[in-house]
């Protein structure tokens, strides 16, 4: 009897795993497949999220990915970044993101109205890992800045901490190559990492962004008691990175609450839904116009 719900439950799992496994493997034929389509065809498409600062004003935008696929419908990156990582194809899905965020940010500059804050906008793209250790990834961001026509003081690449605690100096000899040309650097969900402080010294971040994870416990600490700890880190992750000199940008700010509170610590930078989701960019344009008019 043991025997055969052992093997009946092994079954299931080796059944699971299976069904799994072909799942990933459809997932990465359809996203190598729609890689290869022309741009009109294009299943990729990029939502844009605003960044303000404490008076309101747009700074920045961060390109995001999503995939409308024909059958599967909407597909958020958290479902196929992975995936992408894991089998290669996250360089040139990097290289599409890079390149339609880049176009994007020059349609704004280039509207006939002329958008105030199309002029200074920050263009933020997420770089992975792997991308970021093609030997060619230099030349590929030149390459599209010239082609496009953007400056590279209007891109800031967002980093992990895993792509830095990877192989500390050639990251930084890449880094340095990249800042003499004027483009910027963001470390993506600070605190969820490896945060060795000794190398966060060495980096040269302009901006660091706290984990939407540190955010959210902030509505929590308004209360007194233990869960007080979150906003001291808050708090102090705030001082280390102005010591270092670098700005600090909230992730995942919901509430009016949030935004007081790390305004109060000295945020430079907010980023959530309390501002605005991330949105398609004629509603990224849209939004941005309207709190232009409205000032
Ligand atoms: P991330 O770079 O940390 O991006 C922020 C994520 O938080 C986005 O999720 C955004 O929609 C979400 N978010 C923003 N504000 C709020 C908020 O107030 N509340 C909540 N709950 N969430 C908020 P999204 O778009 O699903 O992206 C998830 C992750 O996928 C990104 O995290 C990034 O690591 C990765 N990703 C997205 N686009 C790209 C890309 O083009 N290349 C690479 N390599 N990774 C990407
Ligand atoms: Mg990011
Ligand atoms: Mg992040
Ligand atoms: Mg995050």
């Amino acid at each position: 009897r043991a025997k055969e719900a052992n093997d009946t439950q092994v079954q299931f799992f080796a059944h699971a795993l299976q069904e799994a496994a072909s799942e990933r493997l459809a997932l990465r034929n359809d996203l190598r497949q729609t890689l290869r389509l022309p741009p009109s065809a294009q299943q990729l498409l990029l939502h844009y999220q605003p960044q303000v600062n404490a008076a309101g004003n747009l700074l920045g935008v961060e390109a995001l990915v999503r995939w409308q696929h024909p059958s599967r419908g909407l597909i958020p990156p958290g479902a196929f970044i992975a995936e992408a990582e894991s089998c290669g194809l996250i360089v040139p899905l990097g290289h599409w993101v890079l390149q339609e965020a880049v176009a994007c940010l020059r349609r704004w500059q280039q509207q006939t109205d002329c958008a105030p804050w199309a002029k200074q906008l920050t263009m933020a793209v997420n770089v992975s890992p792997r991308q970021f250790r093609e030997p060619d990834f230099i030349s590929r961001i030149e390459d599209v800045l010239a082609q496009v026509g953007v400056s590279a003081l209007s891109l800031e690449l967002e980093l992990t901490e895993s792509v830095v605690a990877d192989d500390l100096e050639t990251t930084l000899e890449k880094m340095a190559l990249l800042r003499d040309r004027g483009v910027r650097f963001a470390l993506d969900d600070f605190g969820t990492g490896y945060s060795s402080l000794a190398y966060l010294k060495r980096l040269p971040i302009d901006t660091l962004k706290i984990d939407r994870s540190f955010v959210m416990d902030i509505d929590a600490t308004t209360q007194s008691g233990p869960g007080k700890r979150p906003a001291v880190l808050i708090d102090a992750i705030i001082a280390m990175a102005h010591q270092l000199e670098m700005r600090v940008l909230a992730e995942g700010v919901e509430t009016g609450t949030q935004r007081e509170r790390l305004v109060r610590a000295g945020c430079d930078i907010f980023q959530g839904y309390h501002f605005s989701r991330p949105l398609p960019e004629a509603g990224l344009q849209a939004w941005a116009n309207q709190l232009h008019t409205s000032e």
